[in-house]
């Protein structure tokens, strides 16, 4: 198949925190540099912002932008010198200044106040956003610098020559489900590029791939991962003060398991809540939908609630590993930033800054390589450095062994933290080991689901499985005012694909699924995925099959992440679909 051959400077994948800022700031340093040649400062040729080329796969910048969230502004400010959030130019109605935070202790019945904020959960300064609004808006940023953006265009495939990367193939338009050309169809673009930079979020499917062909992970601790399951509520105004921030620890999770929620309180009486439950879980039944659900109906919560309507829904994977699970960061002509190399510290629950400041400093590596016209691993290693020398190292350097203390539970996970504090992360040891989470799930006994729904390999309920009871949980009735079932949420996320193409979730083998995974761990799949994708239904010998709905996929990476097998692999879908998050 030909594929039509775009040429530019610098493809950035993934229009997140992390790719605008790399492409508004190498924008800006371009004018700079501009500037400089034509005052004479500077010898060389002029650069152009047009050849930068960001695409993403939602419809638009930000549809697929998720996050609690509470920023820290650090990042912004430094990328935008002007930036005000307090003036009345800037965008106020989605930047909510934190007034007080608490955090609790949760029992099922009952709540514990600490009556002191850990210190990294301080939120003065911070503001509580909606990370798609605050993509909206840099997305515009972006636009008005001049860089080509196009929104739509999944990256489908990394492209080499000589073992070096040059650039990225999107996605073919119109495919019939099984993947022969439709009347619409258009083959996707290679875009020749002399960076390529990978910003696509958690677990991207480019990354995976270039991390994987390079071994860019080779010597770092596995990567880990959460699951953030969130909701956006009206609730009646003065119910609760703006700018208010709660996390909680425990219930719904158990001692074992990490994770905690939040509540965060804007304006116009709406409040973000979610719960994220760690992706290193043992219970192959865990549902973490279903105890974000229930979770809504604790008492401190309930009461908040109470008369107010769910409004939109999402979620996401987030990178838990800390410093030693970056990756290699540069390899010969590509970089990674944000979330899809693992800028993210899991103890201030905080991401969006750090991502922020990793594509200004790959924007500021990918100049100097332009200027230089080395694109080489070498060249752009300056990246490492850079990172090394910036508050990025300084910070995650603190909580380095962070996240790795929670291996035994929490109650350790308190006392390495603790310990941590008090020896500049360094805890016990220098470097704390851990396993991928996957790799804790617990096999089932007897080769039965022990609550009843499987017996003997044959199917007894093939309806879908909205939060299945385990042995350890009652099984969960959604009322639909308070709590809901899995297909009511994904409708509040917008979720739309085109339904005639093919599967974007690849089961390497559905053997394994039908037969081996059915015994071992009871299909953890219809579990853990948050939008009811998987199912198992009877198949025509009566064994349960596995049946996939890929058009209500979110696009959380969970599944790619927590197989047990590690055989299902998510790669985008045709571009433009997905959710549709609207102030999330
Ligand atoms: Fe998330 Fe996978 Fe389910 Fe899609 S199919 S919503 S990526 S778990």
């Amino acid at each position: 198949m030909e594929h039509e051959q775009l040429e530019a400077d610098v493809v950035i994948v993934g229009a997140g925190p992390a790719g605008l800022a790399t492409a508004l700031r190498l924008a800006q340093l371009i004018e700079q540099h501009n500037a400089e040649i034509d005052s004479g400062a500077r010898k060389g040729e002029k650069l152009s912002a047009e050849e930068v080329y960001l695409f993403e796969k939602g419809r638009e910048i930000g549809s697929h932008l998720l996050s609690g969230a509470v920023i820290d502004p650090r990042g912004l400010r430094e990328l935008l010198p002007d930036f005000d959030p307090q003036s009345s130019s800037e965008p106020k109605s989605w930047l909510t200044p934190v007034l007080q935070d608490s955090v609790y202790f949760l029992t099922e019945r009952s709540q514990w106040k600490l009556p002191v904020t850990p210190p990294f959960l301080h939120n003065h300064g911070n503001f509580v956003t909606s990370l798609n609004r605050l993509g909206r808006w840099l997305g515009e940023k972006v636009e008005a610098a001049g860089v080509s953006v196009f929104a739509g265009f999944a990256g489908k495939q990394m492209l080499y020559e000589e073992g070096r990367v040059v650039g990225v193939r999107t996605d073919d338009k119109g495919l019939d489900r099984e993947g022969k050309p439709k009347s619409n169809f258009e083959p996707g673009y290679d875009l020749r590029a002399k960076v390529t930079v990978l910003a696509e979020g958690p677990r991207g499917s480019l990354a995976k791939q270039l991390i994987g062909q390079r071994k860019l992970d080779q010597g770092s601790n596995p990567q880990t991962y959460a699951v953030g399951i969130k909701e956006l509520w009206e609730i009646p105004e003065g119910r609760i003060e703006p700018g208010t921030v709660i996390h909680t620890a425990g219930w719904p999770l158990t001692s074992a398991q990490y994770g905690g929620g939040w509540l965060y309180a804007l304006p116009e009486g709406r409040v973000s809540l979610g719960l994220v439950s760690g992706l290193d879980y043992t219970d192959p039944m865990f549902d973490s939908h279903e105890a974000f659900q229930r979770y809504k109906t604790h008492p401190l919560f309930r009461r908040i609630l109470e008369d107010g309507k769910m409004l939109k829904y999402g979620a996401k994977a987030i990178p838990e590993g800390g410093w030693f699970a970056l990756p290699q960061l540069a390899t010969d002509g590509a970089l990674l930033v944000g979330d899809s190399a693992g800028f993210l510290n899991s103890q201030r629950l905080k991401g969006i800054h750090l991502a922020i400041k990793s594509g200004m400093l790959a924007a500021e590596t990918v100049l100097e390589a332009l200027r230089r016209n080395d694109f080489s691993e070498n060249s752009l290693s300056d990246y490492v450095r850079r990172v090394e020398s910036s508050w990025v190292k300084e910070e995650l350097w603190k909580t380095r062994n962070y996240h790795q203390g929670f291996e035994g539970g929490m109650l350790r996970g308190a006392f390495h933290a603790g310990l941590q504090m008090f020896t500049g992360g360094r805890g016990l040891r220098d470097r704390y080991s851990n396993r991928a989470g996957h790799e804790r799930l617990r096999k089932l006994q007897n080769g039965k689901l022990q609550n009843g729904e499987l017996q003997n390999g044959k199917l007894q309920n093939d309806k879908p499985h909205n939060g299945a009871a385990s042995p350890e949980r009652p099984s969960f009735s959604p009322d639909g005012k308070l709590t809901f079932d899995k297909l009511t949420d994904v409708y509040h996320s917008s979720t739309k694909h085109e339904e005639d193409q093919p599967c974007h979730l690849l089961i390497a083998d559905t053997n394994i699924c039908n037969n081996r995974c059915t015994v071992e761990y009871g299909n953890p799949c219809r579990f853990f995925c948050p939008a009811d994708v998987y199912e198992m239904v009877e198949g025509k010998d009566g064994h349960p099959q596995i049946h996939l709905n890929p058009s209500n996929c979110v696009h959380c990476k969970t599944c790619d992440i927590m197989d047990p097998y590690q055989i299902i692999t998510w790669v985008p879908p045709e571009g433009g679909g997905g959710p549709n998050y609207e102030n999330l």
